[in-house]
């Protein structure tokens, strides 16, 4: 017998009978994709899948079908792109590309391929550290590294610090960073931080400091001179050179002697600026007073600033470095963007230390988001009113957190953005075994909220593939896992147990729970009811 169907159910056989013609369209539609762009040998064989070691340095390749974040100026997505590599460089962007012949071919479909992240400030000597300070404020950390124990870090702790760091850049698409090297007592000391730099094939700004001396001491030395001379006077754009120093906002400005110095080696200054009872206005007036706020002058963190010195900072051309996991944990301010995006001052992002925090821009877009969002509901809130638009969108830490970068660094012709021409440093976010891969409908959504560094499946810098299949290719992570051993087995003898258990878990301040007026007591088990309050 044959049951006519109900016409309830007529209407879900027809979407079944649609879906299921899509599918197979969608399926002959692949089929006829990857025999025009993929012409295997005579016999109808596939190539092999592309290995790490199909891509030596030199060889070109070729990214194809994926969806294209180019970050150039009109931020253009190209949905089932190609993207080209020869040499250093990006040699086309476009689809279904002819490429030379012997190039290799990367799979890139179900992929998103972006600029290589950039982060502005990190003190990588640090991360030798990993994770220590967890539970830190600001005022621990300068406890321990400033004024107890900074002083400990022999140049071979910092080279473990700044391998291991420059290791973990790359290996999470961070393709540029700037190690903001505070903790350079001698000359020795940043000799290891570069050799460090230069063995891990990441691009990276040496940006010196020594929070031993005053700035105004330490580039002074004949020695600082003699080794920028020596270390960076080749014009080699995978290692850059800044100063980096704070502004005490000391009426005397003893500051000024090391921004002379800065002006003489054509080195842009990156300070601490707007940090919670560090650093204030003071310093912005006086670098403004005495002419020394450049478009090159990057202020990190620019949490705690007035309407003042966000008016000179937009008004000079610097940008901001917004490390918004680091304000929020430790104190600095509260994230700046909104303020920033009030004033237009261009933003950088940066992940700071990973004494408490990873090296990890992903969580950088993501935490900039979140706290910019949250406060304007917050503040919304208090007005009785409520947020319906969200200002700041993904797509603009997407932007922050490439050619923002860039620009702060005026690397921008370099890198930052996927247009023929630039240098070869980007990342492909692409992994198959993964649920949260698909489906990929909102590309800069996806990338904020969605991907996470072990997403990162191809990493290119300088036109080198530096990871490749989830893998870093040609990094040596045990010699970087030895010498980092070696440093905490130096610091925990330094310290001794008591005083290495007693940094890492600082005390707990008291909480006061409240008086609770609806604390009952005592429950009655005849009439299955609570009785009796506490404040009866
Ligand atoms: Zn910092």
């Amino acid at each position: 017998m044959t049951v006519a169907p109900r016409p309830a159910t007529l209407p879900f056989m027809l979407l079944v009978s649609v879906i299921r013609t899509r599918v197979r369209l969608r399926v002959e539609e692949v089929k006829v994709m990857t025999a025009a762009t993929h012409p295997g040998p005579p016999g109808g064989e596939q190539p092999a899948p592309v290995t790490a070691a199909d891509l030596s340095p030199g060889r070109p390749f070729v990214f194809r079908h994926a969806t294209v974040l180019t970050m150039d100026d009109a931020h253009h997505v190209r949905h089932n792109a190609d993207v080209l590599i020869t040499g250093e460089r990006i040699a086309e962007v476009g689809t279904d590309l002819q490429v030379p012949e012997g190039t290799a071919e990367i799979d890139a479909t179900g992929g998103i391929v972006m600029p290589g992240m950039i982060d502005t400030h990190r003190h990588m000597w640090q991360t030798a550290m990993r994770g220590y300070g967890a539970d830190w404020t600001l005022t621990q950390y300068f406890v321990w590294y400033y004024l107890q124990w900074g002083k400990v870090f022999r140049p071979q702790d910092v080279y473990a610090g700044n391998l291991l760091s420059g290791i973990e850049a790359i290996e999470a698409g961070v393709t540029t960073t700037v190690d903001w090297s505070h903790g350079l007592q001698t000359v020795e000391h940043a000799d290891a931080a570069v050799d460090a730099l230069e063995e891990v094939p990441g691009r990276f700004v040496l940006a010196y400091g020594n929070i031993q001396q005053g700035p105004w001491e330490w580039s002074a030395a004949p020695e600082f001179r003699d080794f920028v001379n020596r270390r960076f006077s080749g014009g080699n754009d995978m290692l850059g050179f800044q100063m980096a120093f704070d502004i005490t906002g000391d009426p005397a400005f003893p500051e000024k002697a090391a921004f002379e110095v800065a002006r003489d080696l054509g080195a842009p200054v990156t300070t601490h600026a707007g940090v919670w009872g560090a650093t204030n206005d003071d310093g912005i007036r006086l670098m403004h007073e005495n002419g020394f706020m450049t478009p090159s002058s990057i202020y990190v963190h620019a949490a705690t600033l007035t309407r003042d010195s966000y008016h000179r900072i937009a008004a000079t051309g610097g940008s901001a470095s917004v490390s918004t996991e680091s304000e929020q944990s430790a104190g600095q301010g509260y994230p700046p963007t909104w303020q920033l995006r009030e004033h237009s001052i261009p933003v950088s992002l940066s992940m700071d230390t990973s004494v408490w925090w990873s090296g990890d821009l992903f969580s950088a877009m993501r935490t900039t988001l979140g706290a910019d969002r949250s406060r304007e509901h917050l503040e919304a809130h208090g007005r009785q009113e409520t947020v319906t638009h969200c200002h700041l969108r993904a797509e603009q830490v997407v932007d922050w957190a490439t050619r923002g970068g860039a620009k702060a660094l005026g690397l921008d012709a370099l890198t930052g953005s996927i247009e023929a021409g630039k240098k070869a440093d980007l990342v492909l976010i692409k992994n198959d075994g993964s649920p949260v891969m698909f489906p990929l409908l909102n590309p800069y959504g996806h990338v904020a909220f969605q991907a996470q560094r072990g997403d990162v499946h191809t990493v290119v810098v300088n036109g080198r593939v530096v990871k490749y299949a989830n893998r870093l290719v040609g990094v040596d992570l045990a010699k970087a896992r030895h010498v980092t051993e070696q440093t905490v087995e130096h610091l925990m003898s330094k310290l001794g147990p008591e005083a290495w258990a007693e940094g890492m878990h600082p005390e707990v301040p008291e909480t006061k729970v409240l008086d609770n007026p609806y604390t009952y007591t005592e429950w009655d088990a005849g009439s299955a009811q609570w009785k009796g309050s506490t404040r009866e």
